[in-house]
């Protein structure tokens, strides 16, 4: 049966930027097939009742199962939150430890208002079964994770098809880092995804430690030295990029590259903040990440959507550096063209289905001056009250419509927490 949105103020995210007001949105299965003033039509229908509808966020880099380990760790720099609290703690995960923590990374995201997520993270087919109970579209990361695996294309066509058990679900290829991955392992991801024409991620550039790294060693910044291992040669999402120079920028303006940023994370870890504005300027695509919970404690593309924009007019003393209409798009279009989607992210005739409703009647949405200032400076996660992913409702009103208990998956993630701080 068709689903009927009406009397809603929808911020569409086409290329005209349009908000229509007593706005219609129509939806068979799982597309949208109507967008415009309401209008007489047949099917079930869910009243707005003047409230926003917009695109569902787009979060491009996340490390899901790692909401298991929030609030560890604060108050260190990168390197030791990832060798001295991080990896000894993954060493005591069972496989099905994944499953629970990304099903309680992807309940916070819905809730969130996110309708999409890249996960870049250990057992990945744990990350395929929680996709399937809680319906939120996933990208899921196979390739060199930890940065120890042996890749051959027959290994990824092998992660690739055991991941594949949702149309929710898209593989995305990836190898941790310049540091700890070697480049053959990137040969092997960029011949895959040259025969598959699937998309691929690393982190690059996220500490000045790293870069002084890779310049002991090879000579070069992390940038320069994927571009010499032939990573940009087909479209790649690099995470973070905080210390990128003009150097690496023009590299960059060269290639289909977006940059995946993570603001709070950068700011939590002690990293820096990325030169986004610069980014921007020079036309390379900029999509947002809220990154794992361990290192930013959350998954609110809103606080993450805030930092981005307003970090850079505090640090180039600019007010509107980036404007909250490019902050919008870089959390819905920009990741969702970053991942490989030509029919996501907006709200247009055609497109998927994946949306939400922002309660605009809360104190902090009121009033309506501006709609893009409100959404980026004023809105918060709490005022999300529908998310609807694929043409299905995941979430309405404090209530998950999916095969995740939320009690059930918070008691397993506790139980996990206690069985590894007892090993
Ligand atoms: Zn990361």
């Amino acid at each position: 049966m068709k689903k009927i949105i009406k009397n809603a103020i929808i911020v569409t995210m086409n290329k005209e930027n349009e908000i229509i007001r007593n706005g219609q949105i129509e939806i068979e299965d799982n597309l949208i097939t109507y967008v415009g003033v309401t209008r007489e039509s047949d099917g079930d229908v869910i009243d707005a009742k003047g409230n926003i509808v917009m695109p569902g966020f787009v979060n491009t880099h996340c490390h899901l199962a790692m909401t298991l380990f929030r609030g560890y760790a604060e108050n260190s720099n990168f390197r030791n939150w990832w060798m001295d609290y991080m990896r000894p703690l993954e060493e005591k995960f069972e496989v099905d430890d994944c499953y629970y923590g990304a099903t309680l990374g992807m309940l916070e995201l819905i809730k969130n208002g996110v309708t999409t997520v890249a996960d870049f993270y250990l057992h990945p087919e744990e990350t395929a079964r929680a996709c399937v109970d809680t319906g939120i579209r996933t990208n899921i990361a196979i390739g060199a994770i930890t940065g120890k695996e042996i890749l051959s294309q027959e290994s990824l066509a092998e992660a690739a098809e055991s991941i594949s058990i949702s149309p929710l679900i898209k593989p995305i290829l990836y190898a941790h880092s310049v540091y700890s991955c070697d480049e053959s392992q990137f040969n092997e991801l960029n011949k895959f995804a040259k025969s598959n024409g699937l998309i691929k991620s690393t982190h690059a550039s996220e500490t000045l430690t790293e870069v002084g790294i890779i310049d002991n060693k090879y000579s070069m910044t992390p940038i320069k030295l994927l571009e010499s291992y032939g990573f940009f040669d087909t479209p790649a999402i690099l995470a973070h990029c905080v210390h990128c120079d003009s150097d690496d920028i023009e590299t960059m303006t060269q290639y289909d590259v977006t940059v995946a940023t993570n603001p709070s994370s950068n700011l939590i870890l002690g990293s820096g903040i990325a030169p986004l504005y610069s980014f921007i300027k020079n036309k390379i695509n900029v999509s947002i990440g809220t990154d794992g919970a361990a290192s930013n404690n959350n998954l609110n593309m809103f606080k993450e959507m805030y930092l981005a924009d307003n970090l850079q007019a505090g640090v180039l003393n600019q007010p509107r550096a980036i404007t909250t209409i490019d902050a919008l798009k870089m959390a819905t279009i920009r990741g969702a063209l970053a991942l490989g989607y030509d029919n996501l992210g907006r709200l247009q005739e055609g497109y998927l289905a994946d949306l939400i409703m922002i309660d605009v009647s809360r104190p902090n949405m009121q009033p309506l001056n501006d709609i893009y200032n409100n959404l980026v400076n004023a809105c918060e996660s709490n005022n999300v009250i529908m998310t609807m992913v694929n043409g299905k409702i995941v979430y309405k009103d404090d209530e998950y419509y999916c095969n995740a208990d939320y009690r059930d998956i918070v008691d397993h993630c506790n139980k996990i927490i206690t069985r590894i701080d007892n090993k």
